[in-house]
C-alpha cells in the first residue's frame, strides 16, 4: 500500500507531489495532464517569480520540477482519470478509467475545476475569439474596445471591475431584474461611467465573422432581442468542480465543491485532504492553489506519521 494517492495535476497537485518527494512518501500522483487549467492561457502574469508566463511554459516547468525530485518515491501516473474512489481497508482505493488501482493510507484530491460555459449558439465557434473566461488573462487584449460581461454574481461584477481599466466601456448582462452581488461591488462598479448594466435578460447568441462583433440578448418579460456591438465577451456564470468521483464520500457544499477546513485541508474523511479550485476555498488562483496543496501536504505528512 502506498503512502499518498494525489488527484489531479494542477499547481495544487504538483506543489503537493513536489513536497511528497521531498518527504519520502510513497506517493503516486494520477491525472490527465499536468498543469491544470491556466496552461490554456498564453499570458500568467501573476505566477510568482515569472512576470508573465505562457499557460503551456508553466506546464513545462512544472514537469521538469516533478522529474527532477520525483526519484522512485512519485510515480507518475499521466492519461489517467480517477472515476471512484472508496475507502478499502485501512486506507482507500482509486480506480482509473482505463482499469488501473491504486491503494494508499491517504488522499489528496486536487481534480480542480473547469469554467461553465456559455450555452448558446456561436459561444463555442468563438471560444479564445473573443468569447473567453478570464478577466485577468485576456482583459488586457481588449484595451480600448466594448466588451460584455455574462453573469450577475460576484465573479460578473468582479470581473467588469478589472475590465474597466482595460476596455471603452463594459455592459453586463444579468438574467434577474435584482442583482445578486455584493452591495459594495455593485456600487463601486456601477460607479464607474463607462460601466452599464442590462438586467431581466437573457443572452441568445453570440454573432461575428472572424470574430466576435456582437451579443444578442433576450429581455425575458417582453420577449424583445437587441443586439449588443461588441467586441469581447466574458463568461462568468459558474464554475463546475471535478468532484464526481468523491460524491457520496467527503462531504460537498451546495455547488459540489469539497468542503475543507482551511487550516489544514482536511475533508469530512479522516485520511481524505483537498486543495485549489476543487474545494470550498473562495479564491481560484494558481498560487493559492499551490500554497493549499503544500499546506496539506505537511498536515498529511504529520497525520501519517502518527499512523
Ligand atoms: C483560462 C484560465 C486562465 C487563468 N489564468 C490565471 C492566471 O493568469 N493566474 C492565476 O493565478 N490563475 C489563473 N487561473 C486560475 C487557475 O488556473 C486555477 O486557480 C488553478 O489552476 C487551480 O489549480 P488546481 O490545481 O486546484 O486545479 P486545476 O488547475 O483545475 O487542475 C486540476 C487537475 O486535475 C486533473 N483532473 C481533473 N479531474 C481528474 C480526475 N478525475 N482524475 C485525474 N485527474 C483529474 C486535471 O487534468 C488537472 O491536471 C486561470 C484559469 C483559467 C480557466
Amino acid at each position: 500500500m502506498l503512502d499518498l494517492i494525489i488527484i489531479g495535476g494542477g499547481p495544487a497537485g504538483v506543489a503537493a507531489a513536489v513536497y511528497a518527494a521531498r518527504k519520502h512518501l510513497k506517493t503516486v500522483l494520477i491525472t490527465e495532464e499536468i498543469g491544470g487549467q491556466s496552461t490554456v492561457s498564453e499570458g500568467i502574469e501573476n505566477w510568482i517569480g515569472s512576470p508573465r508566463i505562457h499557460g503551456q511554459e508553466l506546464a513545462k516547468l512544472f514537469k521538469a520540477h516533478l522529474d527532477a525530485v520525483k526519484g522512485d518515491v512519485v510515480e507518475l501516473a499521466l492519461h489517467e482519470r480517477v472515476v471512484s474512489l472508496e475507502k478499502s481497508g485501512e486506507g482507500f482505493l482509486a480506480k482509473t478509467k482505463t482499469g488501473k488501482e491504486f491503494n494508499a493510507k491517504a488522499v489528496l484530491v486536487v481534480s480542480g475545476a473547469g469554467r461553465r460555459k456559455l450555452d448558446i449558439p456561436g459561444a463555442d465557434k468563438f471560444e479564445n475569439k473573443g468569447v473567453t473566461y478570464c478577466a485577468s488573462c485576456d482583459g488586457p487584449l481588449f484595451g480600448g474596445m466594448d466588451v460584455a460581461v455574462v453573469g450577475g454574481g460576484n465573479a460578473g461584477f468582479e470581473t467588469a471591475l478589472q475590465l474597466l481599466a482595460y476596455a471603452k466601456s463594459v455592459t453586463l448582462i444579468h438574467r434577474h431584474k435584482e442583482l445578486k452581488a455584493d452591495a459594495i461591488t455593485v456600487e463601486k462598479v456601477c460607479a464607474h461611467q463607462h460601466m452599464h448594466i442590462v438586467r431581466n435578460a437573457e443572452p441568445t447568441e453570440v454573432v461575428g465573422e472572424q470574430f466576435v462583433t456582437g451579443l444578442k440578448y433576450k429581455d425575458r418579460d417582453s420577449g424583445a432581442v437587441e443586439e449588443l456591438p461588441i467586441s469581447g465577451i466574458f463568461v462568468e456564470v459558474g464554475v463546475l468542480p471535478n468532484t464526481g468521483f468523491v460524491e457520496g464520500l467527503v462531504e460537498l457544499d451546495a455547488i459540489k465543491r469539497v468542503k475543507t477546513d482551511p487550516h489544514n485541508q482536511r475533508t469530512s474523511v479522516l485520511g481524505i485532504w483537498a486543495a485549489g479550485d476543487c474545494t470550498d476555498e473562495l479564491y481560484h488562483q494558481n498560487n493559492i492553489a499551490a500554497g493549499d496543496g503544500v499546506k496539506a501536504l505537511e498536515d498529511i505528512y504529520l497525520w501519517l506519521k502518527k499512523q
